[in-house]
């Protein structure tokens, strides 16, 4: 599945497919990495958590209002973070067998994966302070 990254410095769209391991997705038009935001699936998890940085996976669902909350304060991170990490959407209506994989019992539930494994779990909604603090808490390497 590809997604439109749009690019922080220059506003450029870039349709962005699969990215090769180790790398990141930078823009076509001026070079920078691009704020790294896409949607998950289930038939696509595995390879949605797959990156050469941290990948925060964001469980949520249209109707919850929390979820609606925290979804600016993602959208930031990924633009401060391009290029060293990667956040993944996954709606848990349309999607529910990773969810159900990770245990999550309620939306909004973050979790951050690193080498594929889980290194941290946010659950409930936060600012984006807490959210980088909690990042950073998580992967310290980053
Ligand atoms: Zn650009």
């Amino acid at each position: 599945m590809s997604d439109i990254l749009t690019c922080a410095h220059c506003g450029a769209r870039n349709r962005v497919q699969t990215v090769p391991d180790a790398q990141v997705p930078v823009c076509a038009r001026c070079g920078q990495p691009l704020p790294w935001l896409v949607t998950g699936t289930d038939a696509t998890f595995t390879q949605d958590i797959r990156a050469s940085v941290p990948v925060i996976v964001d469980f949520w669902a249209p109707w919850c209002g929390p979820c609606r909350v925290i979804a600016p304060a993602l959208e930031a991170l990924a633009q401060e973070r391009a290029g060293t990490l990667k956040i993944v959407k996954v709606n848990v209506d349309d999607h529910p067998q990773a969810p159900g994989l990770h245990a999550v019992q309620g939306i909004p539930t973050l979790l951050v994966f690193q080498n594929g494994e889980v290194a941290g779990r946010q659950v409930g909604a936060v600012g984006l302070p807490e959210l980088r603090a909690w990042l950073d808490r998580s992967v310290p390497a980053n």
